[in-house]
């Protein structure tokens, strides 16, 4: 590795709206070597998620933000390639937070517990979507948080993206009598009913949202799996059915960005009126619980009962730009950026 770099995009400004190639700079250092029990991966694929636009803001949140001068935080997926830790062999693929860089030492510990081993058959990608953090959240927000019970009237938004194509299939697999979704334009629309088997998916940016969900849900929604916050989860609170269950997974609406905050919900009074219950979580909090969610998940997938898409970029250099995809919407399913091929044959 001595002939090569390992290249990093560090902090340098941080934004204020949209994320861009000039809050980053991209440097260069010698590839590190690891200590005594620790590997060195190569990243192959980084992963995108919406919260690290709030990573970048200098408030109080559920973990420290990213500073100026540090490389930015990322999950990843890479081949080990050197290693002195006794249960990272060299050739093995493993998944983590390995940041906005080409290589990176790891001891092993991960912010979900451990990094974890791709297992042999598994797409390596699928360790940071539908096995990762957003399939995760879509099992325990529809699961646990919102509780679908069989005959469930279920909404979901954000439901052409990551975590929202998996809840709403969760929710059918689950025997909920009607989901809907809500998509950006007729191509994500067209998407969500005919691939991932949703019953209906309302186009948010073209249709009447309050209407088309009183058409929908005549006598309420028992579930509604919010990914976006804003205008539409308000219109979710005018049409809830009695004892409903919001899970307030994301806001994606409101940019993650340090801006002006928009007004909270005008129809939260609905809550009172159909006693039903609005609750936030974080996957994280269900770390202990992941290995059997992750059996499940890649049962389901395997199955062909939970169908994915990804979305592909390529170049280290275009993670900024990557990111901001998320919050304009130009994804399809889970954002994804091939970084290298794996360097070394596949360990079996
Ligand atoms: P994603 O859904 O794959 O991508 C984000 C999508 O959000 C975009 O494709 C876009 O789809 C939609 N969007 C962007 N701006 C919007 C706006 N102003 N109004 C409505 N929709 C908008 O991303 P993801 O990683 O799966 O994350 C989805 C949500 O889950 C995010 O809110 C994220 O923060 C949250 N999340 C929460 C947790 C947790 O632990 N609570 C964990 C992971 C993710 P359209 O083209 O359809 O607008």
């Amino acid at each position: 590795m001595s002939d090569d770099v390992n290249r990093q995009l560090v902090l340098i400004e941080r934004p204020v709206a949209e994320v861009e190639r000039r809050h980053f700079e991209l440097r260069s250092e010698p590839v590190p070597e690891p200590g005594d029990g620790e590997f060195l991966v190569r990243v192959c694929w980084l992963g995108f998620d919406p919260t690290q636009r709030g990573w970048l803001n200098d408030v109080p949140s559920y973990m420290p933000p990213v500073q100026i001068g540090e490389v930015m935080r990322s999950s990843g997926a890479g081949q080990v390639v050197a290693s002195n830790h006794p249960d990272y062999a060299v050739g093995e693929l493993v998944s983590g937070t390995f940041g906005w860089q080409d290589y990176a030492v790891s001891d092993g510990r991960g912010l979900a517990g451990q990094v974890a081993k791709v297992p042999p058959g598994v797409p390596p990608t699928w360790m940071l979507g539908p096995l990762g953090v957003t399939g995760l959240t879509a099992y325990f927000g529809m699961l646990d948080v919102a509780g679908v019970e069989e005959g469930d009237q279920v909404l979901v938004s954000g439901a052409a993206g990551a975590t929202g194509s998996v809840a709403g299939q969760i929710a059918r697999i689950k025997g909920a009598a009607k989901v809907v979704g809500l998509a950006g334009g007729p191509e994500k629309c067209a998407w969500v009913t005919d691939v991932a088997g949703y019953d209906v998916c309302i186009d948010y940016r073209n249709e009447d949202v309050g209407r088309r969900l009183g058409e929908e849900f005549p006598r309420g929604m028992d579930v509604y799996f919010d990914n976006v916050g804003g205008p539409i989860l308000d219109d979710a609170l005018m049409h809830l059915a009695l004892n409903a269950r919001i899970a307030l997974c994301g806001a994606i609406s409101t940019g993650y960005d340090v801006q002006e905050l928009p007004p909270g919900p005008k129809n939260y009074a609905q809550l009172i009126i159909k006693r039903s219950r609005i609750e936030g979580f974080l996957v994280l909090d269900f770390v202990p619980r992941f290995g059997e969610a992750i059996g499940e998940l890649a049962g389901w997938l395997t199955s062909g009962d939970i169908k994915v898409e990804e979305d592909v970029q390529e170049g280290l250099e275009n993670a900024p730009a990557t990111l901001a995809r998320l919050f304009t919407g130009a994804n399809l399913g889970k954002q994804l950026l091939t970084v290298a091929e794996p360097p070394l044959p596949i360990a079996a």
